[in-house]
């Protein structure tokens, strides 16, 4: 008989991580209705030791397994092009042996030839955020309020012109969950290899959340599609397929722990868990800081967490979701910044996030695969 997963192992922060998120600026030159990003109208940019400080953490850290390295923002393509060329050489080495690959979240309205030039040589992984046709999209607008769906299809262009694989993200909003098969059919045009959704959080801004009813029926149309034959990739459902299938054939994944996901701000400036916990001030949990690049390493970052309230609570939260949640091994306690945002805390295990994005997922899922069996 197969081992059961070890549960109490599965709900523990990782020591090392397999993810970097890094902020090469504050600055982003749209202004979507639903962002939570407070310095987004501020150029600061990372300097080149703090980026530098970054790959000497990878490089020290006691693990073989390659580091995905995101440049995250504000609009990381927004920082000028040679000083982000100068942030990427510290890592040269790294990614020469394999130990770091690239990847950066955009909104593809700033990409040009001479920026896909630079994605291709240093063999980036590219992610366009755009939430499907204009009348989708109409959340991500510039700072005059006007629209940038024309200026993110041109960056897509460039994108294709230069032969290079992107994948997208969208964020479904309350006005825009129930247009499934329209969104399915934008991306299919769009050429991207595969699409994640982002139901609509709670994350700094203060926005309608999306009904738990209509966040099920949102997955289950997909599901249906998919098992009609619809080519589309989704990043969910994908997940969840591997998930399946590593329970199918190997049990191990189910024990891996958390990954810590260090996310360094343009000084260095560090906080764990969760990228949205970036740049936000709460005097009770010491603005989320596990220290500066600067003056510590990840690693030694990571080995002290547990001194971080936050990291504690979390860690609290993860044991009651491998305890009592019956979607654990699939969602593995899901996100740290949801559990903040929606209710100040981290120990509350149950989210509306999870409830929308891991549970609405798997419940419906399993009833269009099972009926009428
Ligand atoms: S679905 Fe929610 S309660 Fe369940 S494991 Fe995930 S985060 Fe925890």
């Amino acid at each position: 008989m197969r081992p059961l997963p070890d549960r109490s192992a599965a709900a523990t922060v990782a020591r090392t991580f397999h993810t970097l998120i890094v902020q090469p600026t504050t600055l982003c030159n749209l202004d979507c209705a639903y962002c939570y990003l407070p310095d987004r109208t501020r150029q600061r940019l990372m300097s080149v030791p703090v980026a530098a400080a970054c790959a000497a953490s990878v490089a020290v850290q006691d693990s073989d397994h390659p580091v995905d390295v995101v440049w995250h923002g504000g609009e990381p393509t927004a920082t000028p092009l040679e000083h982000f060329r100068a942030l990427l050489a510290p890592f040269e080495p790294l990614r020469a042996a394999g130990r770091v690959r690239h990847g950066i979240q955009t909104n593809a309205t700033l990409l040009n030839e001479r920026w896909c030039e630079l994605l291709s040589a240093f063999q980036f992984q590219v992610g366009v955020s755009v939430d499907g046709p204009p009348w989708a999209n109409r959340h991500r607008v510039d700072r005059a309020g006007h629209d940038t769906h024309a200026r993110t299809i041109r960056g897509v262009r460039q994108l294709r012109q230069a032969g290079i694989p992107f994948t997208a993200i969208c964020v479904v909003t309350p006005d825009t969950i129930d247009r499934v098969d329209d969104l399915v059919a934008f991306f299919t045009m769009l050429g991207c290899t595969s699409v994640g959704f982002n139901i609509e959080e709670q994350e700094g801004s203060q926005r309608a959340v999306v009904d738990e009813q209509a966040a099920y029926r949102f997955w289950q149309r997909l599901v249906q599609l998919r098992t009609a034959g619809n080519a589309l990739s989704v990043r969910d459902l994908d997940r969840l397929v591997g998930y399946l299938h590593a329970t199918r054939t190997d049990p191990r994944p189910l024990a891996a722990p958390f990954d810590p996901i260090p996310t360094v701000g343009f000084n260095g400036q560090t906080v764990l868990l969760s990228p949205e916990l970036l740049g936000i001030t709460a005097a009770d949990y010491q603005d989320f800081i596990a220290g500066n690049v600067l003056t510590a390493s990840l690693p030694q970052m990571i080995a002290d967490a547990d001194r971080l309230r936050y990291v504690r609570e979390f860690t609290t939260a993860l044991h009651a979701c491998a305890s009592n949640c019956g979607f654990f091994d699939f969602c593995r306690g899901a996100q740290a910044g949801n559990r903040y945002f929606e209710h100040g805390t981290f120990t509350v295990a149950e989210t509306h996030y999870c409830r929308t994005t891991r549970q609405a997922l798997v419940r419906a899922a399993a009833a269009e695969l099972t009926e009428g069996r």
